[in-house]
């Protein structure tokens, strides 16, 4: 999902990353690409607004972390302004069901997936939280609809309320809490009827549900496709009956992710779960941090970001660049990088951040770096003397055999770490020569 918002936003940032510094025009130009990818993303005109003046405010009041280029540094803030718009209160996917029986009732119109979004989360409530539920379809208005829920009670393994003809929704509802709380049931679900479109009688009949079942959560089922429309949905229902939460169906579709943002935005209320298919099975958490960072679709550079900020100290950051580029990268140097790798969650943590990175994560490979050897390496750099670490070419027989002995490892070992030494300042200075944000440049290809 969110391929289209995704990509554009990836242009744009591909764009400024190639530049060197980012001016106040840059950051201009950006987000006023980023205003027209949210638009054709169908988020609603106001919301966009809001959204890239708030990005735009946060950018401007902001000082560029030295640790990291001015694109990275955009790309997160306009994750986390993202991130700021998507999230909900609580825990995502959380619900509201301590004090059984709880009722969860279920509204939204007809064809958006509602029956198979409440067997969904029935199935989940039952496999993930092992609860015992009980379903029940208040859609009289189509007998095929109590069927359908029946059928799928059975084939995912939880009890649905018997079929009565003629009973209204309201005296349905009733029988469900009377079933629920009899038969010791955690929680019920009450699936109501749809219409093609919000009209009084629809409204009427979900209140009067509301009112005998009082609900601890009352969840909307939209159709993510409908763009708009699925905003305007829930604005109605919200004012009408009171949501506490949204469900997005078809997000495995057409892949635009502006429903998301203009629901939270408009409506306010969280998003809980979305729909990514017909199975029973698919249904997930809505996840803020996930969703922003596949709208934005550079990996998880925002994640590498954020762990750089805290691991590395800005100018020391920048000191060091500096030398790098001259080619200066001595044993010192390796064992911060060593030090670096441990705390990122080692060789593979860290490589795994950078889309694109896996080449360079070979050549380390290649040089013998993988997670169990990190610390025997930074041994071996600590039995050397203070002259050594910083000119590793001293280094003959003698030396290399009492630092191997001092460490307790062969001298095959120590030369394992030299070659390193070599290829990483080799590394280092072509990386140098790219100028600033060329690593992200070539990770981006
Ligand atoms: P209701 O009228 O709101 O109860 O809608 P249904 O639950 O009967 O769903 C209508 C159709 O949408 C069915 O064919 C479902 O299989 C399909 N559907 C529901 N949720 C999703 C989803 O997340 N993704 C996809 N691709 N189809 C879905």
């Amino acid at each position: 999902m969110f391929e289209n918002l995704s990509e554009r936003l990836s242009g744009v940032f591909d764009r400024l990353t190639k530049q060197g510094a980012l001016s106040e025009d840059d950051v201009k130009t950006a987000l006023r690409e980023v205003r027209v990818a949210l638009l054709e993303a169908d988020v609603s005109l106001p919301v966009a607004r809001d959204f890239v003046k708030a990005v735009q405010d946060k950018a401007t009041g902001q000082s560029v972390t030295k640790s990291v280029t001015p694109g990275q540094q955009v790309v997160k803030i306009v994750h986390d302004a993202l991130v700021d718009v998507l999230r909900g209160e609580g825990e995502p996917g959380s619900l509201k069901i301590d004090n059984a029986p709880a009722p969860i009732l279920m509204v939204g119109l007809q064809g958006s997936g509602k029956t198979t979004t409440t067997a969904k989360l029935a199935k989940r409530l039952k496999e993930k939280d092992g609860k015992r539920v009980l379903m029940a379809s208040l859609d009289v208005n189509r007998p095929a609809a109590m069927e359908q829920l029946q059928i799928l009670g059975t084939q995912i393994g939880v009890d649905t309320l018997p079929i009565i003809k003629g009973e209204d929704p309201v005296t349905i509802a009733k029988r469900a809490k009377t079933q629920a709380s009899l038969g010791g049931y955690d929680v019920y679900m009450l699936d109501t009827a749809g219409r093609l479109s919000i009209d009084e009688e629809l409204m009427a009949q979900v209140e009067a549900v509301r009112d005998v079942a009082n609900p601890r959560e009352t969840l909307l089922v939209v159709d993510g496709l409908t763009g708009q429309d699925a905003v305007h949905t829930a604005e109605n229902f919200d004012e009408r009956i009171g949501i506490s939460g949204v469900v997005l169906t078809r997000m495995d579709g057409d892949g635009r992710g502006g429903a998301a943002l203009s629901m939270r935005a408009v409506t306010g209320k969280p998003i809980k779960f979305v729909g990514l298919g017909e199975k029973m099975d698919a249904l997930e958490t809505f996840e803020p941090e996930r969703v922003a960072g596949r709208i934005l679709g550079m990996g998880d550079i925002v994640a590498l970001v954020e762990k750089a900020q805290q691991t590395i100290e800005a100018e020391q950051a920048e000191r060091m660049m500096k030398r790098f580029q001259k080619g200066q990268f001595n044993m010192n140097d390796l064992k911060m990088q060593l030090e670096q790798m441990i705390k990122m969650g080692g060789m593979e943590g860290m490589m795994s951040m950078l889309p694109g990175a896996a080449k360079m994560s070979k050549q380390m490979e290649g040089a013998g770096i993988d997670d169990r050897m990190l610390r025997q390496q930074i041994a071996l750099i600590n039995s050397m003397t203070k002259k050594e670490r910083a000119n590793p070419q001293l280094l003959q027989a003698s030396r290399k055999k009492r630092i191997a002995k001092g460490s307790g490892m062969d001298v095959s070992d120590l030369n394992k770490l030299l070659k390193m030494q070599r290829q990483m300042a080799d590394m280092m200075k072509k990386m140098g020569k790219m100028g600033k944000g060329g690593m992200l440049k070539q990770a981006m290809k």
